[in-house]
């Protein structure tokens, strides 16, 4: 039985290739039991599960649009900015994601280092084996304060160790978001700011939308009804086109956000529509 006519699409979704738990596979496996039919791969500063889930997707006859979620600083906040459609070959790409691979390797030792000289006796060795993959992240140290008890569960591990100002928390590379939008777009995808609530700053949003982004997510689990139509105006009015995701991060929550977010298949088309090359052979 289908869930309905029209194709729906989650557009923002984490693997263990970053901070989710799931493999690429589980994540196609979850999709198609959520009834979605297309699936963006947005894993942090990585492109690597790309070629597994773009494999799992054509077997389960699911759409699969290859991604990833780059760090960006907007007027000394940082924001997330959802590349789609990346070029995986492109030579800019990949020395800049190598870069923020390296910086986030270098960040979880200092995490580790910090929250042992605050008199937290995590062993970097225990957290490396959880943060296990190119792009580290709090998320990983996250768990691995849980694993030693130092925290009841993943929410209580940020509010006390890696939330900003905590004895855990270390600062993350950014480029500009001229230079993320830059990057995408020379490795011929679109770019959208992510999800733009948890930014509190809507004339920030409002600023970073006019630096060439060419969608906004609007639907996000993290955003209220009212938020996901306040920002869907602001697409309106831009120009741009209103996208949404869950921003599922496998069994980081106790369930899965997977299809918690379901976009219709013409916002994915309308997104498309902006790739910088389309239609030119
Ligand atoms: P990082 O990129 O290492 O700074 O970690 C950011 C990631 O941590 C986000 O993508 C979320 O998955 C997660 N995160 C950030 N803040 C919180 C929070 N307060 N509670 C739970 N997860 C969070
Ligand atoms: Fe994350
Ligand atoms: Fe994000
Ligand atoms: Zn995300």
């Amino acid at each position: 039985m289908t869930t309905g006519l029209v194709k729906s699409a989650d557009l923002h979704l984490h693997t263990f290739y970053s901070d989710g738990t799931f493999s690429p596979e589980e994540v196609v496996a979850r999709g198609v039991e959520a009834g979605l039919g297309v699936l963006a791969l947005t894993d942090h500063d990585s492109l690597e599960g790309c070629p597994r889930m773009a494999a799992a997707a054509a077997a389960a006859g699911v759409e699969f649009v290859p991604g990833a979620e780059l760090t960006a600083d907007a007027e000394g906040k940082e924001v997330h900015v959802l590349g789609y459609w990346l070029d995986a070959g492109n030579d800019r790409l990949r020395s800049e994601l190598a870069r923020f691979q390296r910086v986030r390797q270098e960040r979880i030792e200092e995490m580790v280092a910090s929250l042992r000289r605050a008199g937290v006796p995590m062993e970097l060795e225990a957290v490396r084996a959880v943060a296990n993959c190119s792009a580290p992240g709090r998320p990983h140290v996250a768990r691995a304060l849980v694993a030693a008890g130092h925290a009841s569960d993943y929410d209580d591990a940020f509010d006390k160790y890696l939330k900003k100002g905590r004895a855990g928390w270390v600062p993350k590379a950014r480029m500009t978001v001229d230079e993320a939008v830059g990057l995408i777009r020379d490795a011929g995808g679109v770019a959208v700011l992510a999800h733009p609530a948890l930014y509190r700053d809507d004339g920030l949003v409002g600023r970073v939308l006019s630096r060439g982004m060419d969608g906004v997510e609007c639907w996000h689990t993290r955003h209220s009804a009212s938020d996901a139509a306040r920002y869907e105006g602001m697409a309106c009015r831009a120009g741009l086109v209103a996208t949404g995701g869950s921003d599922c991060h496998g069994m980081a929550k106790l369930e899965p956000l997977i299809g918690r977010v379901r976009l219709p298949y013409d916002r994915v088309e309308q997104l498309r529509a902006r790739r910088p090359r389309s239609g030119v052979t």
